[in-house]
C-alpha cells in the first residue's frame, strides 16, 4: 500500500518571496520611524520621543495608540500622505505584494480636509502602481474613540469624493471604547452609498463585539475577530456564512497572544488570512508576516497559497479582478515552487541551472 507523501513546511525565505494579497494593513501604520520623527520635525508635530530607535516601543495598546495618533497628526500634508503611502506600497511589493487593501484615518490628519488626504493618498497608491504594478484599494476608517457625528460625517464626504480606489469603511481603534452599534447609522450610510464594511473586533473585545459587528454594522469582514473562539454558535453562524477574519500575526502576539488563536480558526474552518497591522510598528513587514506565520504553523506551500486565496476570496473587487488576481497568486507559487531547469552547457561539461533558483531541486546547490 503507497502512501502520498508528506509535503515539507515552506522555508520562510519561500514565504518571504511568495505571492500576497493584504486585507488589513493600516497607512498611518506604515510610516518607519525616521520618517515619522523627520515629518514630525519639519511640522512641529510633538512625538513621545525624538529617537526613532525609541519611538516604536510600547507597553500596550493604549500606549500604541498614542505613537499612531501623533504619527498620524505627522502626516500633515497631501505630499506627506502621498510620500508615506507610495514608499509602503513599492517596499511590500518588493516583497512580493501584489493587491492590497489599505485602511487610511482621515480625522487624524486634522490639518487637512478629507478631499486633501484622499488626493494625497491617491497620488501614492497610483504613483506605486503606475512603478510596480502593485494594485492598492482603500478602506475609510472610522475612530470608534470620536462621536457618531464624526463617523457618520466622514462616511458623507467619502460619498461626496469619491475614488474608484476607495471601497469600503471599517471600525478602527480602541476596540473598549465606543460600542460598534454607536455607528450603525453611518455604516447603514456608507452600504447605501456602495461601500463594503469591515470591523475591527474581537482582538481585545470579547464574541459579542465580533457579533455587533456583524448584526449592527453589516460587517462582511472582521478585522482580528480572535474572541470568536470564545462562542460556538457565532463561530458556526461564521463558518457558514463565509465571514473572512483578516488576523495579524504579530500584532496578535504583542497582545499577549501565542499564535494559537490563529491556529485555532483555521482549524475550525473559518476563512483566515495574515495581514501585517502596522508593520513598522511592530518589527514587521509584508514579506516576514507571512513568514513568521506560515513557519511557526508549519504551513506546506499549498497551506500558504490556500491563505493568500482566502484573501482573494474576500478581497472587496469585482469578479473580473478577483479571477485574475487568484490567477497572479497562483502562478506566482508554481514559479516559485517549479524545480530549476538544468541542462548540461554543449562542450563545457558543466551543469547550468536556470530560472527562478527556489527550492530544493535537482541540480541545484
Ligand atoms: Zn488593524
Amino acid at each position: 500500500m503507497s502512501t502520498a507523501p508528506i509535503a515539507a513546511p515552506a522555508s520562510a525565505d519561500l514565504l518571504r518571496r511568495a505571492p500576497k494579497v493584504e486585507l488589513h494593513c493600516h497607512l498611518e501604520g506604515s510610516v518607519p520611524a525616521e520618517v515619522a520623527v523627520r515629518l514630525a520635525r519639519r511640522h512641529g508635530v510633538a512625538l513621545p520621543t525624538a529617537d526613532a530607535g525609541e519611538l516604536y516601543r510600547y507597553e500596550d495598546l493604549e500606549g500604541f495608540l498614542a505613537v499612531y495618533t501623533a504619527v498620524s497628526r505627522a502626516l500633515a500634508t497631501p505630499a506627506d500622505l502621498a510620500e508615506v503611502t507610495h514608499a509602503c506600497l513599492v517596499a511590500s511589493a518588493a516583497e512580493g505584494l501584489r493587491y492590497r487593501e489599505m485602511s487610511f484615518n482621515p480625522t487624524n490628519h486634522p490639518s487637512m480636509t478629507y478631499r486633501q488626504v484622499l488626493d494625497g493618498v491617491l497620488d501614492g497608491v497610483r504613483s506605486a502602481r503606475a512603478e510596480t504594478g502593485v494594485d492598492c484599494r482603500l478602506v475609510v476608517a472610522v475612530n470608534r474613540e470620536q462621536p457618531p457625528s464624526v463617523a457618520l460625517d466622514l462616511v458623507r464626504a467619502a460619498l461626496e469624493h469619491r475614488a474608484e480606489e476607495v471601497v469600503a469603511v471599517g471600525l478602527d481603534h480602541d476596540e473598549l471604547v465606543g460600542p460598534p452599534a454607536a455607528f450603525a447609522e453611518a455604516f447603514a450610510l456608507a452600504a447605501r452609498g456602495g461601500l463594503h464594511r469591515t470591523a475591527h473586533a474581537g482582538e481585545r473585545g470579547d464574541a459579542a463585539e465580533v457579533a455587533a459587528a456583524l448584526d449592527a454594522l453589516g460587517a462582511q469582514r472582521i478585522d482580528h475577530g480572535y474572541a470568536v473562539l470564545a462562542d460556538p454558535g457565532l463561530l458556526a453562524r461564521c463558518r457558514t456564512d463565509g465571514v473572512h477574519f483578516a488576523t495579524c500575526w504579530s500584532t496578535q502576539l504583542f497582545h499577549g497572544g501565542d499564535g494559537s488563536a490563529i491556529a485555532g480558526m483555521l482549524e475550525a474552518g473559518l476563512a483566515v488570512s495574515v495581514n501585517p497591522d502596522d508593520p513598522p510598528m511592530f518589527g514587521t513587514s509584508t514579506g516576514e508576516e507571512l513568514a513568521r506565520a506560515g513557519t511557526a504553523l508549519g504551513w506546506t506551500p499549498g497551506q500558504a497559497q490556500q491563505g493568500v486565496l482566502a484573501a482573494v476570496a474576500a478581497a472587496f473587487c469585482d469578479e473580473g479582478d478577483r479571477a485574475a488576481l487568484a490567477a497572479e497568486v497562483r502562478r506566482g507559487f508554481a514559479e516559485l515552487l517549479a524545480p530549476p531547469a538544468v541542462g548540461w552547457t554543449a562542450g563545457s561539461g558543466t551543469c547550468a541551472s536556470a530560472g527562478s533558483g527556489a527550492g530544493p531541486g535537482p541540480g541545484t546547490g
